[in-house]
């Protein structure tokens, strides 16, 4: 089999978090695929701190084929934590990230194959139809586009996904730069430059459990995400500084024809409306720069974005440099 492997290898991505339901299925699927691909492999399975048998599965896996490789946090980190430290521990000439879920088919690994041997560097792939999620995700999901895409300079693809393929270059300027705290690493991946395509998945239904996304995180996640990309909000405070001086002239001199020529006093809804108005807006321009502090906390504490508990290859822990908390 190997002999007639070309000399470059790909490094399968893949970010496990309570994933014990889908870790055997989603091995059998990929394994199949990959052992047929002219590139060499490694999987990569970055077990974010799962509280369930995820874990363990992995170490069987590990034991079973030598291409697995188990990066284990000391806790959760979050998805994009698990990402970046599966790219970090990656050897491949190229890269692939995706979910342990099967929802980004494993099926596409051959083309995307294709792209980098094309000399494509960056290969994002677009959803073109989703089977999970409701109405209401496809919504929020095209609104929080708009306005991201509206006040920030770069430009981002709506139905980009966290399944995508980068070539060893443009991975080193991720390892290197792009050590933020507060991030948005697909967006990062879209602002990379380098040789860009794309290519389209069907986005299949979760195999097994649900989703680790819930409307707060998602809220909380598009604010961060705003913020890191666009200084837009926090000029805000400007632009409703200046509109509200040019109210309050007109309200002013609304007033003074009023008490000159009809001999009226300035209503008392007047200042009510003024005042709430006034107040509301200042409070939302706090809130924003507090936005912006907060990230700016983040970042000057610079903790570590993940912490590596083991790294597994074979079934047994590798103490190597590679341990190192980033
Ligand atoms: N995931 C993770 N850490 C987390 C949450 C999720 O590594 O804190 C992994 C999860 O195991 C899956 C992928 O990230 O492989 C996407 O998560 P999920 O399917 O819950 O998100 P959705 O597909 O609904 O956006
Ligand atoms: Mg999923």
């Amino acid at each position: 089999m190997d002999q007639t492997r070309e000399n470059k290898k790909l490094s399968v991505v893949v970010s496990v978090y309570n994933e014990e339901q889908s870790l055997d299925r989603f091995y059998g699927v990929t394994a199949e695929v990959l052992r047929d691909c002219r590139w060499d492999y490694e999987l990569i399975f970055v077990n974010d701190g799962s509280s369930d048998r995820s874990l363990d599965i992995l170490r069987a896996l590990s034991v079973q084929d030598e291409h697995v490789k188990v990066v284990s946090f000391s806790r959760n980190f979050g998805h994009e934590a698990a990402m970046i430290a599966g790219i970090d521990h990656a050897e491949g000439d190229g890269i692939v990230c995706m979910d342990a879920d099967l929802q980004h088919p494993p099926q596409s690994i051959p083309a995307i194959i294709d792209k980098f041997e094309e000399g494509y560097e960056v290969i994002s792939m677009i959803r073109t139809a989703r089977e999970d999620g409701g109405l209401i995700k496809k919504i929020t999901s095209a609104g929080f586009y708009k306005v991201l895409n509206f006040v920030s300079p770069l430009k981002f693809e709506a139905n980009a996904s966290d399944f995508f393929a980068i070539a060893r270059p443009a991975a080193d300027v991720l390892r290197q730069e792009y050590r933020e705290r507060v991030r948005y690493l697909r967006g990062y991946v879209q602002s990379l430059g380098f040789n860009k395509t794309t290519l389209e998945f069907m986005a299949a239904k979760r195999e097994a459990g649900e989703s680790h996304y819930n409307i707060r995180k998602l809220i909380r996640f598009s604010i961060s995400t705003i913020c890191s990309f666009s200084d837009m909000p926090l000029k805000l405070g400007i632009y409703s500084g200046l509109a509200a001086a040019l109210i309050g002239v007109i309200v002013m001199i609304y007033s003074l024809v009023n008490k000159l020529v009809n001999d009226v006093p300035a209503g008392y809804s007047t200042i009510i409306v003024v005042l709430c108005f006034m107040f509301a807006a200042t409070l939302l321009i706090i809130g924003i720069i507090g936005e912006y502090i907060a990230i700016l906390f983040a970042e000057v504490k610079e903790r570590p974005i993940y912490i590596v508990r083991e790294v597994i290859q074979s079934g047994k822990a590798q103490t190597t440099e590679i341990n190192k908390i980033k």
